[in-house]
């Protein structure tokens, strides 16, 4: 345990190579977010640059988090020149606060031209600068977020600390109402579990699908899927166990607490999960835990997929995305308590979140939007892509009991009697699980278990942060103003309890009988990333982002621009990639497999004329048809791709390419993965998702 963050310029580093009074200004900065002495800047900035350069760094970087969806980070070596000819290590103040890459060449939705390049890179002193070892290289990093010349925002670190510091100053003036003197700051934690999947390197390197688009484009399913649930939390292999051990080494170092692992539903599929931290670290973490599966992986001969649906027909990848709000001194203000029904603070920021959720579901919705999660959500293995709130008995009895007039009792668990005397008796939860929910309070805390495995959890969290900040404040607003509190509080959560019951949903939410219900209700069914997009533009989304000062106009048209950008570029490269390999693979292989048995017709005919050659023909017959009918498909996806690629109006284009060009490719596939059924093995040009999903 001792390796556990030496790689992380952490608080007691600080403490220790910080004079005081320098160390004290840092924390109050940290703490309660005073703005930074740029003296004090240049005192952390040398420190820093002592205690890396004893690690065996040379170099460093801004590490920041553009809207490409990956990190990333302009190294810069610590030398500086000295009149003698020789170097000096130095880092300054200045280079720590501020970097300044090009904006231009990350996307930012229009808001820079390639002429007008300046962008800036600033400290986030919240989250603790790390060094990194690459194949013995050493860096130092520093979190940063990273804006435009003009100040916006184009990163994702940006907003989140910006829906943050609305989120508390929101629920402090809500804490003040119920007396509470103490608490300074209140802060959103999160736990974020990521699913991924492993395979042979060997294997990927021969799947241009992989590849170039994470997910595999061809290929049919195995005789075996996941059908007999044997993977799930299964023992875990000696290669794996190795492969896990060394991530979690790597991650410790990093002062990522990384706990839980175990094996997922379908085969080849992983889980990893730390210890919950603030919304702005974990954020930090998780994209360091995404690039170490993959970094580390590599060292082991594997690969590691983080695309939500690597392969068809067994369960893709998400992240369930824990989340709760505390006080800086500790209360989690989503702990119920033995008795909820006698918290009132408790009640009244539960039903913040559920008034929050139900009148912003689109906007969640949207946050867990991308390309790969448009093959999970709807599908039955992800929740459907409608939002509704899992509350369980006792929560779901008392929001009735609210309903009528006021909450007299809460539901209690019990005990849970085994049946065998030997074992012990277990204290039962008062509420059971639903892993069908999208949105579940799951005890202390919810869990939005929509969001796709590949992304940053930051946009799920600036929605959650900035939604409840938003309905915290009415309640606020409401309540500041009450003659009698105690009355007023008691119509507001009667009033929320009725007005938002219709986005609380206990049942199975994978069945046709929700989206039915769900569509009765009226609650919002965005089907696909495309149709999610436009709730940027809506006027109430400008009015919420601008009012908490989270993401003003400029700003979300930019992503507007940049999300329906990348949904247009990423299936463009998906079609590209698929006429690729099924013009210079598959249609190869088939035409030969066809020829073999057209030889063997003519050399059985040849050698014996009453020989029986009628299953040569039959599959003669069978093969030739697909590969027409995979020909014609190639040939009908290149004009849809072409057509794709000629629309200028960015929404039209993005409703081109899932409409016209998504759908061909499924149409290729289909051909193609109906050949992989016939074709001789040996014939056959990519790994199959036997070899790929349990050779490992
Ligand atoms: P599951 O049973 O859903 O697989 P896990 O135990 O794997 O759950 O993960 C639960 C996650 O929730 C962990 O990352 C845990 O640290 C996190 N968590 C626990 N308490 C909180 C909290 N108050 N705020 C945010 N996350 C939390
Ligand atoms: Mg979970």
């Amino acid at each position: 345990m001792e390796i556990f963050g030496t790689n992380v310029f952490n608080d007691a580093i600080m403490k220790e190579c910080l004079p005081k009074n320098t160390y004290k200004a840092l924390r109050k900065t940290i703490d309660e977010g005073s703005t930074l002495d740029p003296a004090v800047a240049d005192v952390v900035a040398n420190a820093m640059k002592d205690w890396a350069i004893e690690k065996g760094a040379t170099h460093f970087t801004h590490w920041f988090q553009p809207l490409t969806g990956v990190t990333a980070e302009k190294h810069d070596a610590f030398i500086s020149p000295t009149k003698d000819g020789k170097v000096i290590m130095e880092f300054s103040g200045k280079e720590l606060i501020k970097g300044e890459p090009d904006a231009s060449s990350f996307p930012n939705g229009g808001i820079r031209s390639t002429f007008e390049a300046r962008g800036y890179t600033a400290w986030d002193c919240t989250s603790p600068a790390f060094v990194r070892e690459d194949a013995g290289v050493v860096t130092l990093c520093i979190p940063t977020a990273f804006c435009s010349y003009t100040g916006e925002a184009l990163d994702r670190k940006t907003p989140l600390l910006r829906s943050m510091e609305a989120l508390s100053k929101q629920a402090i003036r809500l804490l003040r109402l119920f007396g509470n003197t103490e608490s300074n700051r209140v802060i959103s934690t999160v736990g974020p579990e990521q699913e991924y999947f492993l395979i042979d390197k060997s294997f990927y390197l021969q799947r241009t699908d992989l590849i170039l688009t994470g997910r595999t484009l061809f290929g049919a399913p195995a005789p075996k899927g996941q059908e007999l649930e044997d993977h799930y939390f299964g023992s875990i292999s000696e290669r794996i166990a190795a492969y896990m051990q060394d991530v979690n080494v790597e991650l410790w170092k990093l002062g990522i607490p990384a706990k839980t692992q175990h094996k997922e539903v379908a085969p080849g599929q992983y889980e990893i999960a730390p210890i919950f931290a603030t919304t702005n670290i974990a954020t930090d973490h998780n994209q360091l835990i995404m690039e170490t599966l993959q970094k580390v992986a590599v060292r082991h001969g594997l690969v590691c997929l983080l695309h939500e649906k690597p392969f068809a027909g067994v369960n893709g990848s998400g992240k369930h995305n824990n989340w709760s709000i505390s006080t800086d001194n500790g209360i989690n203000l989503l702990e119920p308590g033995k008795t909820p029904h006698q918290n009132a603070q408790f009640l009244t920021f539960l039903c913040a979140v559920i008034k929050a959720v139900d009148e912003y579901s689109e906007l969640l919705r949207l946050s867990a939007s991308n390309t790969g999660n448009d093959h999970r959500l709807g599908a039955n293995e992800a929740p459907p892509a409608i939002i509704s709130i899992f509350l369980g008995d006792q929560l779901s009895d008392i929001m009735k009991q609210l309903r009528n007039g006021g909450p007299k009792s809460s539901i209690q668990g019990g005990q849970l009697e085994i049946g065998v005397s030997t074992l012990p008796t277990l204290p039962k939860d008062s509420t059971d699980r639903n892993r069908t929910s999208p949105f579940a309070f799951t005890g202390n805390k919810f869990e939005f278990r929509m969001v796709p495995s590949s992304l940053s959890i930051s946009g799920p969290n600036v929605v959650l942060n900035t939604i409840v900040a938003e309905t915290v404040s009415l309640i606020a607003d409401r309540l500041e103003k009450a003659q009698d509190f105690n009355a007023e509080l008691k119509a507001l959560l009667k009033e929320i309890a009725t007005n938002h019951a219709r986005i609380l949903f206990d049942g199975n939410g994978y069945s046709e009988e929700w989206i039915e219900e769900a569509e009765r209700r009226g609650l919002p069914h965005l089907r696909s990333t495309v149709e999610a997009i436009p709730t940027l533009l809506k006027e109430k989304t400008i009015k919420l982002y601008e009012k908490h000062g989270v993401l003003n106009e400029t700003e979300l048209h930019s992503r507007y621009e940049i999300d329906l950008e990348q949904y247009s570029k990423s299936i463009n490269i998906e079609a590209l990639t698929t006429l690729d390999m099924a013009q210079r693979q598959i249609l190869p292989a088939a035409i030969k497999y066809a020829t073999n048995l057209a030889k063997s017709i003519n050399t059985v005919k040849a050698a014996y004329a009453e020989a029986e050659v009628s299953a040569q023909t039959d599959l003669l017959k069978e093969a030739s048809s697909l590969i027409s009918a995979l020909k014609q498909n190639i040939d009908k996806l290149q004009t849809v791709t072409k057509q794709a690629q000629e629309v200028t109006d960015a929404y039209a284009q993005a409703v081109f390419y899932r409409d016209q060009v998504f759908t061909t490719m499924g149409e290729v596939r289909q051909a193609a993965d109906q050949l992989e059924g016939i074709v001789d093995a040996n014939l056959w040009p990519i790994p199959t998702y036997s070899e790929m999903l349990f050779k490992l």
